[in-house]
């Protein structure tokens, strides 16, 4: 199945850390694969800013050298050149006066007007600042942001205050990459189009839900900046919060963008503060050669954790009972994003099984690969009898919806052709963003007041020991981490 290209309005898209990693691994390839898509129009243009000094041509040659070695395999590299000549470049620093004019007299009057602030968090107050008296932004302009989204409700508060001085809620767009995975949206289109789950996904059919963020990669070169947050600032206030959000929501009237965020909304602040025991905190330790996570943070005192699992309740009609078991570490078996929702087994079985009934599961894989797998009964082929035996009903996208999933967009890719669109549906709004921060804060709260340092695991396993026991102590068990 191909799908269909939708090209966009024209555009000028600003990228502001046009010379750093997530320019050069994300956004830059991924404007690429747009245009090789046919979605970007033929005057559009991409001007790279940053501090460091150079002219249209040499930021050119950087821009191509990242997309070649951060395109993806499949990705054809013909149409390189005709590519870069979409973009220029103005030398500008966030801080001061330099480059603001000329970005000024560089952007066409016409056309969507697109601002992406990949540079550190402390810079978008400035930026959006120098936007505005520059007379370079104006009320249909639009500025993404990248996470993280502040440190904690204050922090976030206090950043939503600063854009919103220079910009509506209706021009922001706070990315958070996990939202632009075509499975993420399938989940939406799963629930929402389809006669088959939504009448079981309450919980009175639904026993729990797991959600799993496993890394293999140890915090490494970025242990000092991890320290300072952890994998419950890292993972779970925002994208892990998202996804159950889509898994938790009460379907929204229409697919418009605050139609779907007012429900996401209404699960956050539904979610119940945890008790003590609903927690599990670890580091990873050391193997062999391998450092562990303090000597990684360079920290040996640190009480942060690389692991982190929680057992969520959310109090509302359709999910009182049910948990919402969620993990995520580095230094884990595999890499791996899932959801797992188990259903409720058959309350009776009529044939003989000696486990007795079991339950279906559907399987939503956001990594490696995407896709949905559906466990269902069926009898074992052969003529040895009524034995039953679970299988996967699977539901790759890669295979049905393109050639080895080469044409399926990245995320990054998606988000910013809907911000040129105008469509907010897939980003955080701001009130989203300090609800999560208003659950998560006490729970850190506790634990920087608190002397308990985390549970240390083993790299390669799947975490401490003690998280498996907060599934265990409920009689279920968290689905196998593998690749
Ligand atoms: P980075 O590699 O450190 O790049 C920072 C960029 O900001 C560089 O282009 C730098 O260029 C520019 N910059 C720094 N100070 C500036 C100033 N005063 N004025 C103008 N430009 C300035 O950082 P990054 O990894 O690309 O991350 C960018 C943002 O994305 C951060 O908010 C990060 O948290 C977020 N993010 C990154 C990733 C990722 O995978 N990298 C993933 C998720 C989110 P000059 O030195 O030339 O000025």
């Amino acid at each position: 199945m191909v799908s269909r290209i939708i090209p966009v309005d024209d555009f000028d898209l600003v990228i502001f850390g046009a010379t750093g990693d997530l320019a050069h691994r994300k956004i830059l390839p991924g404007l690429y694969r747009r245009f090789v898509a046919g979605q970007v129009p033929a005057t559009a243009q991409i001007i790279g800013a940053a501090r460091t000094k150079q002219d249209d041509e040499a930021f050119r040659a950087e821009a191509r050298a990242a997309i070649q070695e951060f395109a993806g395999k499949g990705d054809d590299l013909s149409q390189l050149d005709d590519f870069l000549r979409h973009l220029a470049y103005v030398a500008i620093d966030a801080r001061g006066s330099d480059g603001w004019d000329e970005l000024k007299a560089r952007i066409r009057p016409e056309g969507v007007h697109a601002f992406y602030f990949s540079v550190a968090p402390a810079l978008f107050g400035d930026i959006a600042q120098r936007l505005a008296s520059y007379g370079i932004a104006d009320t249909n302009s639009r500025i993404v942001v990248e996470k993280p989204f502040g440190r904690d409700l204050a922090t976030a508060r206090a950043l939503n205050q600063t854009l919103a001085q220079h910009f509506a809620e209706n021009q922001i767009y706070r990315i958070d990459h996990y939202l632009g995975k075509e499975t993420v949206q399938n989940l939406m289109a799963v629930r929402f189009a389809n006669m088959l789950f939504e009448p079981l996904w309450n919980a009175q059919y639904v026993d729990h839900v797991q959600i799993t963020v496993a890394e293999t990669v140890g915090v490494g070169g970025r242990g000092e900046y991890y320290d300072h947050s952890g994998a419950m600032r890292d993972m779970v206030q925002n994208h892990m919060m998202q996804l159950l959000c889509l898994i938790a929501m009460e379907p929204p009237y229409h697919f418009d963008p605050d139609a779907v965020r007012d429900e996401k909304l209404k699960v956050i602040r539904a979610l119940e503060p945890l008790e003590p025991g609903d927690i599990v905190r670890g580091q990873y330790q050391a193997d062999g050669d391998e450092p562990g996570y303090l000597a990684d943070a360079g920290n040996p005192q640190s009480r942060t954790e690389s692991f982190v699992a929680l057992k969520v309740r959310i109090a509302n009609w359709r999910w009182s009972g049910t948990p919402f078991y969620l993990r995520t570490g580095k230094r884990l078996r595999a890499r791996t994003s899932e959801i797992v929702v188990t259903f409720k087994a058959p309350p009776h079985s009529i044939f003989d099984e000696s486990d007795g009934p079991r339950s279906n599961q559907l399987v939503i894989k956001l990594q490696p690969n995407e896709g949905m797998d559906l466990t269902v009964m069926i009898k074992e082929p052969g003529p040895g009898g009524m034995r039953l035996v679970q299988v996967p009903l699977d539901m790759s996208f890669a295979d049905a919806l393109g050639e080895n999933g080469t044409d399926m967009p990245d995320a990054y890719e998606r988000l910013i052709m809907d911000v040129i669109r105008g469509n907010q549906t897939l980003f955080m709004r701001g009130d989203e963003v300090e609800a999560a921060w208003a659950w998560t804060d006490p729970i850190i709260a506790d634990w920087e007041a608190g002397s308990k340092r985390p549970e240390p695991y083993d790299p390669g396993s799947s975490g401490p020991d003690e998280a498996l026991r907060l599934l265990h102590r409920d009689n279920r068990r968290w689905r196998e981490i593998r690749p």
